[in-house]
């Protein structure tokens, strides 16, 4: 090595491909937790099936619900679920009082569409479901691809119905027409994002009308007929339902190195899936508590009763408090001012085809690690959490004791745009919070992508982050 090279290795920040020089077992290590990964998306495509499925892994590595337990001691495994859509686990550590939580709090919902309260309409022979879109969409996207719908229809008495249709090979799906190019002229001299009116996202749902020469809306009728017998429901049980549109597509290995992993709803459902896991595979009690939260409504502004603004998680500490028998004013807001976060939401991935919006010196790269957003915001950081020096630090410490590949970006260039997350909403009561998550392509698009070397990278940072002092 020349004097020169000798430097460069000694005083550069290198960045390089997480594959490289990785064992044999290592690359197996990462396929196989991928799988498990991918498995899990496959099964958790919306809030609420996420929540209960995460229910089913934390009951079954010894977690239990709030409510069974009278006292916490250390060691305990207790989570609350708030109306089956958002979670929050935790693993009482040695003295929450005096060392604070070590938390990590991802998003379980996800773009979509969401059916509005009166949905169905039949319009020259054809019956539809009119649709109102949930979160930042591309809507050209939403159009022309098979479309399963999820969800919920609640009765006055209580009675809820699941829906869940256009999973299995079997089922029927649905799709959003679009116009032939043919006659596009018109729509394509348009903006990419007037393309498709949000109005026009209209699912198609029938076309077979029901055998009475007397009646009017027959292909109506009969769509209703179809749902009477199979979910004992009228039209107006869709007033009180929460039906998703999401993708029905399976979450699968992409590329020919099967690298990669394309599936919908990775924002946020990735980071969801590596916080959750990497909390209940801890073997020991950790030093200080750890928690784990999966929130609602991110793609909306985490507002509503289930979203990180609303003050259920202050309750859920404030219960763990209780139980420990320790709780006094003032308490939770000192042990919040201890305690340390990762706000674990996807990066944007720089995308060699959209390089251009990216800074490459300050951009993501996709089987590079996961990445850290010191502050996102958009116009001059403006909406930021921005992290403290001191705090990236620490956490730099704990990456790199634990040999965890990472990369500090940005999200995008300067005024190109921006974003946030739920990073801000825990740093106001007084936690230091930094972003940090895995890279995506195409996010918020009905398939995102993601390296399978970041999803397992993710994970061996969360695991190290539970577990620091
Ligand atoms: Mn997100
Ligand atoms: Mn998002």
């Amino acid at each position: 090595m020349t004097s020169g090279e000798e430097l460069k290795k000694k005083l550069f920040h290198e960045k390089k491909s997480g594959w490289e020089g990785l064992t044999a077992e290592k690359r197996d290590d990462i396929q196989n937790y991928c799988d498990g990964y991918m498995n899990f998306l496959n099964k958790g495509k919306t809030e609420r099936e996420f929540v209960q499925e995460a229910k089913v892994i934390a009951d079954y590595n010894g977690f239990k619900d709030l409510s069974e337990y009278e006292s916490l001691k250390i060691g305990d495994k207790v989570y609350y679920i708030n109306r089956d859509k958002s979670m929050y686990l935790a693993v009482i550590g040695k003295d929450i009082a005096k060392d604070g939580m070590n938390i990590i709090g991802a998003h379980v919902d996800s773009p979509r569409l969401d059916l509005k309260p009166n949905p169905l309409y039949e319009d020259n022979g054809l019956a539809y479901f009119k649709t109102h879109y949930y979160g930042g969409i591309k809507k050209y996207q939403w159009t022309t691809i098979p479309l399963a719908i999820h969800g919920v229809i609640v009765k006055p008495n209580g009675e809820k119905i699941s829906v869940k249709i256009g999973e299995e090979e079997t089922d029927p799906i649905f799709t959003i027409t679009d116009l032939l190019p043919h006659l596009a002229m018109e729509q394509m001299e348009k903006k990419l994002k007037d393309g498709i009116a949000g109005e026009d996202l209209n699912l198609l749902i029938g076309s077979i009308p029901y055998e009475d020469e007397k009646v009017l809306e027959k292909v109506k009728l009969n769509i209703l007929n179809i749902l009477n017998q199979k979910y004992h429901i009228t039209e107006v049980d869709f007033l009180s339902s929460e039906l998703e549109l999401i993708p029905a597509f399976r979450c699968r290995s992409l590329g020919f190195d099967s690298s990669m992993i394309a599936g919908y709803g990775q924002d946020d459902k990735v980071c969801a899936y590596t916080s959750l896991t990497a909390l209940l595979d801890l073997k020991e009690v950790p030093e200080k508590t750890a928690v784990c939260i999966l929130s609602d409504k991110e793609e909306i502004g985490s507002v509503g009763n289930t979203g990180m603004e609303s003050h259920v998680f202050d309750t859920f500490i404030s219960e763990l408090l209780d139980r420990l028998h320790i709780n006094k004013p003032n308490l939770m807001d000192q042990i919040f001012c201890k305690s340390m976060m990762l706000s674990a939401d996807v990066d944007a991935g720089l995308d060699p085809i959209y390089a251009h919006v990216s800074e490459k010196n300050n951009a993501s790269l996709i089987g590079h690690g996961i990445g850290l957003n010191k502050y996102t915001g958009a116009k001059g950081k403006s909406g930021a959490s921005d992290a403290n020096a001191e705090f990236v630090a620490k956490v730099r410490g704990i990456f790199e004791a634990n040999n965890i590949a990472y990369q500090v970006a940005e999200l995008g260039k300067v005024d190109v745009g921006g974003g946030g997350t739920i990073a801000y909403i825990l740093a106001n009561k007084g936690i230091d919070v930094i972003d940090c998550g895995v890279p995506v392509l195409s996010m918020h698009a009905p398939y995102e992508v993601t390296s399978k070397y970041d999803v397992h990278t993710a994970y061996c940072a969360y695991s190290a982050f539970y577990k620091a002092n």
